[in-house]
């Protein structure tokens, strides 16, 4: 996975090439100077295109630091060729800020992978995929074994995209944690939590049947709807997730329960959201 280098050492060069760039770029302008270097010819967007997509292939964090890159070159940089006396300071302070985020998305790609690493995921603390396979294995053959209940819920956030659209990535992350915080309070110690993908959570409800994983599922639709987030500036949003509920039935292989589970979700979606459906 490192490519022969210390993760931590690639991530802190890649942060100093990025404030290097972004140095030399707001010295070009303060200069009145139009020679702008565009991110893509700097080592920061040469390591972007090679290794980055080598380590990290195609995670979401990848593509929009990419697309954010991209975004400098398409329209940051242009503009700077504009500015005039007036215009220089509010340009500033708008490139700052959008350095500051590729460094956060940068930031949050290592520890995404990290993460990976140890089987956790950095935002919310919850299991990764990592240990899924193994651990729903064992569930399904203790079920089976103990002839037991065994029941699954895939939990799918509703219109996300508009939540970073309009509050930024920090935004949708905040929301991220604190719906995995709201999961694990209403789910038992003994339950298995994961983040399945970007907004997307599994939970392995252990010797619960279909009706009690139903009712879960609803209180779970509820805690989230009914109490509004607090966003970074300080408003409040509702934000509501549709839900999908699949039961051991038998059947020995693991991957079966899942896109049962998955199938559900698909129904809650297709139904209109913030609403729970069973296989
Ligand atoms: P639907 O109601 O159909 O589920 O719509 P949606 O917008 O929730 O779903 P879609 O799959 O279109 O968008 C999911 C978005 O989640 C896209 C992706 O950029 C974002 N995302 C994935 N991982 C993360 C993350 O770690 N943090 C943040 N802030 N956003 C993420
Ligand atoms: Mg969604
Ligand atoms: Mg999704």
């Amino acid at each position: 996975m490192s490519l022969g280098q210390d993760m931590t050492v690639e991530r802190e060069s890649q942060l100093i090439a990025l404030m290097e760039w972004s140095q030399n770029f707001l010295f070009t302008l303060i200069a009145h100077d139009k020679s702008f270097c565009p991110l893509s010819n700097s080592a920061f967007g040469l390591w972007l295109r090679h290794r980055a997509i080598m380590l990290f292939e195609n995670t979401p964090e990848l593509d929009c630091l990419i697309q954010k890159s991209s975004e400098f070159d398409q329209v940051l940089l242009p503009e700077a060729k504009r500015i005039n006396a007036i215009t220089q300071q509010a340009y500033t302070l708008k490139f700052q800020a959008a350095v500051q985020e590729l460094k956060y998305l940068l930031t949050t790609l290592f520890q995404r992978v990290q993460g990976l690493e140890r089987g956790i995921d950095p935002l919310t603390s919850l299991l990764n995929r990592r240990f899924l396979p193994t651990i729903l294995s064992r569930e399904v053959s203790a079920a089976s074994h103990d002839q037991s209940a065994l029941s699954i819920v895939m939990l799918d956030i509703d219109h996300f995209k508009n939540i970073n659209d309009t509050y930024g990535h920090p935004g949708g992350d905040r929301v991220l944690k604190q719906v995995a915080e709201r999961i694990q309070n209403t789910v038992r110690p003994s339950d298995f939590l994961f983040r399945y993908g970007g907004e997307e959570f599994l939970i392995i409800l252990t010797e619960i049947d279909g009706l009690a994983a139903l009712k879960i599922a609803e209180r779970l639709r509820e805690t989230i709807e009914n109490v509004p987030f607090i966003m970074p500036d300080e408003t409040q949003l509702t934000v509501t997730a549709s839900l999908g509920v699949a039961n051991y039935d038998g059947h020995p292989d693991p991957d079966v329960l899942i896109s049962n589970a998955d199938r559900a979700l698909y129904k809650a979606k297709q139904n209109g959201r913030n609403q729970v459906a069973k296989n």
